[in-house]
């Protein structure tokens, strides 16, 4: 398994097209926007080496036998789907940001079991390719990026009858060795430092959809692929400034992209669906679910994080005693676990799928998700309640430097009197991007909007079953079914 430094250092032969803010990126590693990002990418190799933590960051290919890192495991029992969830808020804790690498890790796991049940019903090939692709991630430790969101255009057509057919990536090309694909993926996570990207379809697709029903595999750096990576809430401090980055070791969120696929030549064996439009539709709900899992795993692993940092600015200014203090750090708790329950529920109550994966309960999974779209609101609210006003209107660390104004700042700004200035500043800043702007939408729309948990939800609530129950005890007659 890669170290994190070997991670970085694999970055570097990569010849990904990439665009940041008007320019092409050059050399990502030492790009102060996405360097952060790097680092928290970097500690999902690094903590695999850490004995403190290596029961749960690696496990044991089911393919091959070798010890591997779980980002490339296929989950083989509930204990496995656990595991995984404690993993990512281990991780969360050490980074306080997302490290990007689950999307690639739920794609691989999701793709996994899909292929195998085309193959059931189609009599096709797609699983073993899978295998063997899956085979050489797990042997190279590779950052695989997964890639779901299309652009989607007018939200009310489908794929098919979209003015543009590329807002929807498809098949414009079958040939001999492979397919040619044309399109693009939006909020791609990490996809900018990533070896790999998987690609799936986004949603559901009819007959008419069959060139839009495709998933395969690529590097992130072969002709026809370009990145525009996405700008973040105080984006500019990353150029000159640390402290007020708040966390400028790992940044904040996982580092966004818009990921275009200009007539991209995809060979056969990487390709694992290519017209079977009846498993689109569940490739996403399996993706999904997976992905909703973890939400209660790396988010309570931020908000862990979080309350401490909220602590610790209550004891710098001198309020960490006061019991309306203590009440809102409690509740803060009581939130973070109230998600971290939902993903061990979910994981524990995980059934066996045909291809032999474990897969995690999909209520109680989109139950958690839909939790975490509230709760880390309410969470960072609080954190912002007790942190004060000065959140929104600290002046700068220049200034705080500044040979004439800095002993203003160091005065003005200090707490109690055995806490630096400077200390009480990096506190603050720190709470203040992990409850930014970005940092929320993402707890909202990350692994899917609320209202694509809500339509889950309902789809496995099973209501019938609830309303029977009331009926059976409130003493009704069922009414006898017609004939
Ligand atoms: Fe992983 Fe969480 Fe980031 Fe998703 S949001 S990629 S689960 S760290």
């Amino acid at each position: 398994m890669k170290t994190g430094k070997e991670y970085i250092d694999s970055l570097r032969d990569l010849k990904t097209i990439a665009y940041y803010m008007g320019e092409r990126v050059d050399n990502m590693v030492e790009n102060p926007a996405i360097r952060p990002h790097i680092n928290a990418a970097a500690a999902t190799y690094e903590m695999a080496h850490d004995p403190l933590h290596e029961d749960l960051l690696t496990a044991t290919s089911h393919l091959t036998g070798e010890r591997i890192s779980r980002f490339t495991h296929i989950p083989q029992s509930t204990d496995d789907l656990v595991k995984k969830v404690k993993t990512l808020r281990a991780i969360g804790q050490n980074t306080g940001t997302c490290f990007q690498r689950c999307v690639g890790m739920d794609g691989l796991i999701a793709v996994n079991g899909v292929t195998y049940e085309i193959d059931q019903q189609k009599g096709t090939n797609y699983h073993q390719r899978f295998l063997e692709y899956l085979k050489m991630i797990q042997t190279e430790d590779l950052m695989v990026a997964g890639a779901m969101t299309d652009p989607k255009g007018d939200r009310s057509l489908s794929p098919s009858k979209q003015s543009d057919p590329d807002l929807y990536l498809h098949v414009v090309e079958r040939r001999r060795d492979g397919i040619v694909v044309r399109g693009a993926k939006a909020h791609m996570t990490g996809g900018i430092n990533s070896h790999e990207i998987l690609v799936m379809p986004t949603t559901g697709m009819g007959p008419e959809e069959a060139d839009y029903a495709v998933s395969f595999a690529i590097p992130a750096d072969v002709p026809g692929m370009l990145f525009v990576f996405g700008r973040q809430t105080n984006d500019t401090r990353k150029e000159d400034c640390q402290i007020d980055q708040g966390n400028a070791q790992f940044g904040i969120v996982g580092g966004e992209s818009l990921v275009i696929f200009n007539d991209v030549f995809v060979p056969w064996e990487r390709v694992f669906m290519c017209g079977e439009y009846e498993f689109a539709g569940l490739l996403v709900e399996r993706f999904a679910t997976y992905h909703r899992q973890n939400y209660g795993g790396c988010k309570t692993g931020l908000a862990d994080v979080l309350v401490g940092a909220t602590l610790a600015a209550a004891q710098y200014q001198g309020v960490d005693r006061a019991a309306h203090i203590r009440d809102k750090i409690v509740e803060m708790v009581h939130l973070t676990e109230t998600l971290y329950s939902g993903s061990i529920a979910c994981s524990e109550e995980g059934h066996k799928l045909a291809s032999g994966q474990y897969f995690p309960n999909p209520l109680l999974a989109n139950t958690t998700k839909l939790n975490v779209t509230r709760f880390m609101y309410e969470i960072s609210r609080l954190a912002q309640d007790i942190t004060g006003g000065l959140i929104a209107t600290l002046p700068s660390e220049k200034d705080l430097k500044h040979p004439e104004i800095g002993k203003y700042i160091e005065k003005y700004f200090k707490g109690i009197a055995d806490v630096p200035t400077e200390d009480r500043i990096r506190i603050v800043r720190l709470i203040e991007n992990m409850t930014g702007g970005t940092a929320l939408a993402e707890a909202m729309h990350g692994a899917g909007s609320p209202q694509a948990q809500r339509i889950m939800v309902l789809r496995q609530a099973n209501l019938e079953h609830k309303k029977r129950l009331a009926i059976k005890l409130a003493g009704i007659k069922e009414p006898k079914e017609s004939t």
